[in-house]
């Protein structure tokens, strides 16, 4: 076991009793959401779920979740998706008390080398998708928005440059500055946003980073490894369970004065300096 496999996540304890959540981004059960949304409901939340494309598929998975949610269709891509988004959500609910952002995908040409070769509508969509639909599923779900909502989002540590990231790490900068203008906007509304820098989790999404440097021994593996290494409390790549509490943190009241900022749930690899990361 890891250093940061957690056994008590304060389930039961009805951190988030009387809040309904609309979490984005599930697509399988090794979705970062799919655990976000689980800890949600073990919390006492009511849990609506998005799907992009393959509703029926979203709704199969969600049966795994500890009590089955209701479904909306969202593409962040689609003008009518987003316009739509609040009514759909209006069937299931008069009004959310938090939103989960955990949306990114950059074309293949934007991950991996060389980084200068990748053409701007590829760029465009990697922005689009992963930082620019964080205002737009903000602006989208504003009118349901509770007095003391809180926006949640998926980050990946951007201050530095690292193999295959490339342009999502700029989409993932971006996403950052998005956050703190939200937060400024949102914030007279008291609705906060904020996002969570979350380590390495195996998922659909790193492995579409990683490319054919997958598998044993591969550099997504050695990355892995060395983020494992280099966090003082250790990492473990196959247990989303920290971020989706620190997710369940940020949803609930206990953070009430937090907003447009970055909260770590990395072990702490962000915090060890360059010289001391590749020992
Ligand atoms: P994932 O593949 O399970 O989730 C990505 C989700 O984005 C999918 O559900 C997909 O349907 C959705 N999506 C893509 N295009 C969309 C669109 N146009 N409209 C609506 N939804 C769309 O992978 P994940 O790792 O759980 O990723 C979730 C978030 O976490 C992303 O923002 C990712 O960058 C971030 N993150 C991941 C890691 C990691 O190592 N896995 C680490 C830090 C941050």
């Amino acid at each position: 076991m890891s250093r940061t496999d957690t056994d008590n996540t304060g389930a039961g304890t009805g951190l988030l009793a009387g809040k309904t959540i609309l979490v984005t981004g599930v697509i399988t059960d090794a979705s970062i959401a799919f655990h976000i949304a689980k800890h949600c409901q073990l919390h006492g939340a009511k849990v609506i779920l998005t799907a992009f494309g393959r509703p029926s598929l979203v709704k199969a998975i969600s049966k795994r979740l500890p009590e089955r949610p209701p479904v909306v269709e969202l593409d962040v891509q689609s003008d009518e998706d987003l316009v739509a988004l609040a009514d759909r959500v209006r069937e299931h609910t008069g009004s959310l008390d938090g939103v989960v952002h955990s949306i990114g995908f950059a074309p293949p040409s934007c991950l991996g080398d060389p980084f200068l070769d990748a053409p701007w509508k590829d760029v465009a969509v990697a922005l689009e998708v992963s930082a620019y639909s964080y205002a737009s599923l903000a602006k989208a779900v504003r009118p349901l928005l509770n007095p003391g909502a809180s926006i949640i989002g998926l980050d990946f540590d951007p201050r530095f440059s690292m193999p295959f990231y490339n342009w999502m790490s700029v989409a993932k900068n971006a996403l950052e500055a998005v956050n703190r203008y939200v937060a400024r906007e949102l914030g007279p509304d008291r609705v906060r946003s904020n996002l969570i820098a979350a380590g390495p989790i195996k998922t659909l999404a790193a492995k579409a980073i990683a490319g054919d440097a997958l598998g044993p021994g591969g550099e997504l593996d050695q990355m892995q490894g060395e983020w494992a290494r280099r966090a003082p409390l250790g990492w473990n790549v196959e247990d989303p369970t920290a971020v989706a509490t620190t997710a369940v943190a940020l949803l609930s009241d206990l953070m009430a004065a937090t907003t447009g900022t970055v909260v770590y749930a990395d072990g702490g690899a962000g915090t060890v300096s360059f010289s001391e990361q590749g020992q």
